[in-house]
């Protein structure tokens, strides 16, 4: 279930039908990294059986005119999180006293919804990145649409998604241009899992099909954002190459990996020690909000994930029932596939470069703030 208790699960499937049936609409998916590490799992396959290229097919069935990968958004994110980590920290270190630390991930919807009820003295912490399902629909709507020829209102974007606080962002007002959403909406692993069995589809016996291009590219970097500690573990990947411009000798950062509720690790950066700090669980993501409210804080970037082990374990996904197996399984698949991966880092995505080069510019340049950042609101009942 939703870890913020507030949300019930709605069922888009119907509506989704609708849209594939409908000839006077392009429709085009986006798929989570964490999905593929579980959907496998409601047609019998063990835990962590990776299922990328039979989830695509399966997709390509049912009817979307495109498949893509929200896995390259998640790469986007990187850009422009990384970023700002990197704008922030070296503003810090050059005794700006306006800066505040530590810079903590935005791309959980339940968590952003939190610390907007919970934390409203603290909004001027979070990044201000958009989360990857947020960055996919806009520039799907925008770059994508445009080189296509394809007209907004023609164009259904739809996620599948671990998730069910991802169909409350799909609603978020600041996510909508003249009052029609970036991404129409979401559904879940298992409303998906439901729709494959309903079309009659074989799952377990088709074959692989790969995902469209441009926005089906990833890296590993962008893989491992379905678990815990996986978006900290991409932003460092790129952080440590800009920020000191060498090449990164081993991309696996083995301290962040895990599911212990609260992991901290010091990265050496040139001589700069960075401490960053991973929370899942939005009773750990309390305890060390509180303590930076205190003033006891002890580091620079903080990843927080509202579902235990992250997206892999989020309420739309297979039911596990708290089996820190399965969750383990469904992780060590998407480091799996981070490692057969031929590129890792997120900034050596060449569809993101040609992103930037083509169409945004620069990160957090104008058009990249205006399609790629968002701002927070203070929901406090008080
Ligand atoms: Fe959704 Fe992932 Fe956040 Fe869970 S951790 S609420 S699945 S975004």
């Amino acid at each position: 279930v939703c870890p913020v208790g507030a949300l019930t699960e709605r069922d888009y499937t119907n509506r989704l039908l609708d849209d594939l049936a409908n000839p006077d609409k392009v429709v085009i998916v986006q798929t989570a990294p964490a999905v593929r590490a579980a959907l496998g799992e409601e047609f019998g396959l063990p835990p962590g059986t990776l299922v990328t290229g039979k989830m695509v097919y399966a997709l390509r069935e049912l009817g979307f005119d495109y498949v893509f990968d929200t896995d390259f958004a998640a790469d986007l994110t990187i850009m422009e999180e990384g970023s700002e980590i990197l704008n922030r920290l070296t503003r810090y270190l050059d005794g700006d006293k306006s800066v505040r630390l530590p810079i903590l991930t935005s791309c959980c919807p339940a968590w952003v919804n939190f610390f907007e009820h919970h934390f409203p003295d603290m909004l001027d912490i979070p990044s201000t990145a958009r989360s990857p399902q947020q960055m996919f629909g806009s520039i799907a709507k925008s770059y994508w649409a445009e080189k296509m020829g394809i007209p907004r209102e023609k164009l259904v974007v739809v996620s599948i998604m671990p998730c069910l606080a991802k169909k409350y962002e799909c609603d978020r007002d600041e996510f909508k241009v003249n009052g029609i959403p970036d991404v129409d909406y979401s559904i879940s692993t298992r409303e998906l899992a439901r729709l494959i069995k309903r079309a009659n589809i074989g799952f377990t016996l088709v074959l692989d099909s790969p995902f469209d291009n441009p926005m089906g590219e990833s890296t590993g970097a962008g893989v491992i954002f379905g678990t815990t500690g996986g978006v900290m573990e991409a932003a460092l990947r790129s952080v440590y190459e800009i920020y000191t411009g060498e090449p990164l000798k081993n991309v696996n950062f083995e301290q962040v990996r895990g599911l212990s509720g609260v992991r901290r690790a010091t990265i050496h950066l040139n001589g700069f020690e960075l401490k960053v700090g991973i929370a899942h669980g939005l009773g750990n993501a309390r305890h060390l909000l509180e303590d930076i409210r205190n003033g006891q804080n002890e580091y620079h970037v903080i990843e927080i994930m509202a579902c235990p082990g992250g997206c892999i374990g989020g309420g739309g996904q297979p039911l596990h029932h708290g089996n820190s197996d399965v969750l383990y399984a469904r992780a060590n698949a998407l480091y799996r596939e981070d490692a057969n991966k031929p590129l890792r880092k997120s900034h050596e995505n060449p569809y993101i470069q040609k992103l930037y080069e083509e169409y945004l510019g620069k990160p957090l340049g104008e058009k990249s703030e205006m399609l790629l950042h968002t701002h927070y609101f203070n929901k406090s009942i008080d």
